[in-house]
C-alpha cells in the first residue's frame, strides 16, 4: 500500500504515522507512507497557499494552483493513482472501504483540505473520491486522512501479527467485536468468564460468536442481516432473545 499524504500540516501528519503499529507496517516495507507539504509547491515568497473566497464571506480557501503542481510532481499518469479527499460531503467511510484501500495497488494521494475547503476547481480538475467520516464538521482533512490510513493499513497482510484478529474485529462481518478480558483474573471483583478459564477451545469459540451476536443486537440491531446468518447464530439469537425476557 503506497500513501501519499498532501498537507498544510505535515509535522501534524509525520507525528501520528511514526508511532505503532503504522511506523512497523513501514519499517517491515509493507506500508510507504510520504508527506507532501503543499506550501512547497506555491509560488509566493512567503509560501501561501490559500487566499479569500470569491464572493465574500468567512473564511479561507485553499489555493488550487498549489495543489495541481504537488499532484504533478508525481510525475505519473493520472491512472496511476487514486485520489481520496477527506470532505464532510463525501462517501461514508466504512470498514468495507479501508479492505478496498488496503487491497489497492495503485499509489493512494489524499488532499487534506483546511479552513473553508479547497477551490471547486482541484475537484473537477482531478476528479477525486470525496469520502466523509461522517456527519460532522472537523477543521482539516487530516485527521480523516490519518484514519482512512491506520484502518486500512491495518488490514495489509503481514501488517498485525495474527491475521485472526483482524478477521474478527467488529465489521470484518456485519456483527460487533465480543468482549475482550486479560489478567489478572479477578479485577476489583470483577470476575473473568469462567468458559475463558475452561480450555475448551469449542465452548470459547461459541461463547464469544454468542457474545458478539449479542453485542450486535444490543448496541447496532441495524447491522444484523438475517441473510448472513448461520443456523447456529439464530439458535444463539433465540437464547439470548429467551435470557433478555427471564431478566426483563
Ligand atoms: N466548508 C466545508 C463544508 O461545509 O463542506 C467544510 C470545510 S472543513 C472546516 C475543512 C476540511 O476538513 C475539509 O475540506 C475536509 O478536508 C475536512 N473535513 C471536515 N469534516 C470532515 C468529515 N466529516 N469527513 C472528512 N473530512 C472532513
Amino acid at each position: 500500500m503506497q500513501c501519499d499524504i498532501l498537507t498544510l500540516f505535515p509535522d501534524m501528519v509525520a507525528n501520528v504515522v511514526s508511532h505503532s503499529i503504522v511506523k512497523r507496517a513501514q519499517d517491515k516495507n509493507l506500508v510507504s507512507i510520504r508527506i507532501h507539504d503543499i506550501r512547497d509547491f506555491s509560488d509566493d515568497p512567503h509560501r501561501v497557499a490559500d487566499d479569500t473566497p470569491y464572493g465574500g464571506g468567512a473564511g479561507m480557501i485553499m489555493k488550487a494552483e498549489p495543489i495541481f503542481r504537488a499532484v504533478e510532481a508525481f510525475g505519473e499518469e493520472r491512472n496511476q493513482y487514486r485520489i481520496i479527499v477527506p470532505s464532510p460531503q463525501g462517501r461514508p467511510f466504512t470498514q468495507r472501504l479501508a479492505e478496498e484501500l488496503s487491497r489497492e495497488s495503485r499509489r493512494l494521494v489524499w488532499i487534506c483540505g483546511h479552513y473553508e475547503g479547497i477551490d471547486e476547481r482541484v475537484l473537477i480538475r482531478l476528479e477525486p473520491e470525496e469520502m466523509s467520516l461522517g456527519d460532522y464538521v472537523l477543521t482539516g482533512g487530516e485527521l480523516p486522512a490519518l484514519v482512512m490510513i491506520d484502518a486500512a493499513v491495518r488490514l495489509v497482510p503481514g501488517v498485525v501479527g495474527d491475521p485472526t484478529s483482524v478477521e474478527q474485529d467488529s465489521f470484518a462481518e456485519p456483527l460487533l467485536d465480543f468482549p475482550h478480558y486479560t489478567k489478572p483474573q479477578t479485577v476489583r471483583g470483577y470476575q473473568v468468564p469462567d468458559v475463558l478459564l475452561s480450555g475448551n477451545h469449542e465452548a470459547i469459540r461459541r461463547w464469544r460468536r454468542k457474545e458478539a451476536l449479542r453485542n450486535t443486537y444490543s448496541k447496532r440491531p441495524d447491522l444484523l442481516q438475517q441473510e448472513s446468518l448461520t443456523q447456529e447464530d439464530r439458535q444463539l439469537l433465540s437464547d439470548i432473545f429467551q435470557e433478555c425476557e427471564c431478566r426483563g
